[in-house]
């Protein structure tokens, strides 16, 4: 209460949601500048930087693999100011860097010129958006919808509580997610011809494919992918 009624009085100065630089934009520009970039080759499938020469600029992890999205598509790398960001929103809750993070990706997704029907948040469990307050992955969602002019449909459900997957290996992954989601009853997904995932990393991407995977069963035609950071190609 006090704190509000000094705010009145003497309204905190805006400033960078990261580096406390004083500045208007949600994000200042040096630290905008900082993030990895994903520039140069990348992998045609699942948008991850190509460290090295393919001929078919096709990474090894998506050779064998087997996918239900088409492309997936990143904007910078997870790590450094990238990880800070995607931190500051998640578990810090600095929702105001919801638009930057959206207006990258709006960017990437122009870039491209998919034909998009429809934005699907990838969902968090119930338990976890009751103790977070937010799904940043939904609320990225509906600024990235605003931005492109499509509509969101959060039609997909987390029915399992998973374990983290940060520490677990590409197969333990797969396991792990495999039958984590369905598709709301509400929601007709035949009449969405191509869908755009929205998560807020890319890592394995066995959570986007399972969920590529129950999308379709439900009646997509195609699944595409945005994400705002992706690990590096191992
Ligand atoms: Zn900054
Ligand atoms: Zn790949």
């Amino acid at each position: 209460m006090i704190k509000h009624f000094f705010d009145l009085l003497y309204p905190p100065k805006p400033k960078c949601s990261i580096c406390g630089r004083a500045g208007a934009e949600p994000v200042c520009n040096v630290c905008l500048a900082s993030l990895d970039y994903l520039p140069g080759i990348t992998c045609l499938h699942c948008g991850k930087q190509l460290n090295e020469q393919y001929g078919d600029c096709i990474c090894p992890d998506c050779k064998t693999g087997v996918f239900y999205y088409e492309r997936a598509f990143s904007c910078f790398e997870y790590g450094g100011m990238g990880k800070k960001l995607i931190h500051k929103l998640k578990y810090e809750g600095k929702i105001q860097l919801t638009p930057v993070i959206a207006g990258l990706m709006a960017k990437r997704i122009e870039n491209e010129r998919l034909e998009i029907d429809a934005i699907v948040p990838v969902p968090i469990h119930e338990k976890k958006l009751i103790a977070r307050g937010f799904n940043q992955s939904y609320i990225i969602a509906r600024e990235l919808g605003e931005r492109l002019r499509k509509p969101v449909a959060d039609c997909l459900e987390r029915k399992s509580e998973t374990k983290e997957q940060y520490n677990l290996d590409r197969n333990q992954r797969v396991l792990n997610i495999s039958g984590a989601f369905s598709v709301k009853l509400s929601y007709n997904i035949g009449k969405y011809m191509n869908i755009l995932l929205v998560d807020d990393i890319y890592t394995t991407g066995s959570t986007v494919n399972e969920c590529s995977k129950v999308l379709k069963r439900a009646g997509a035609d195609k699944v595409f992918v945005i994400t705002a950071a992706t690990g590096s190609n191992t």
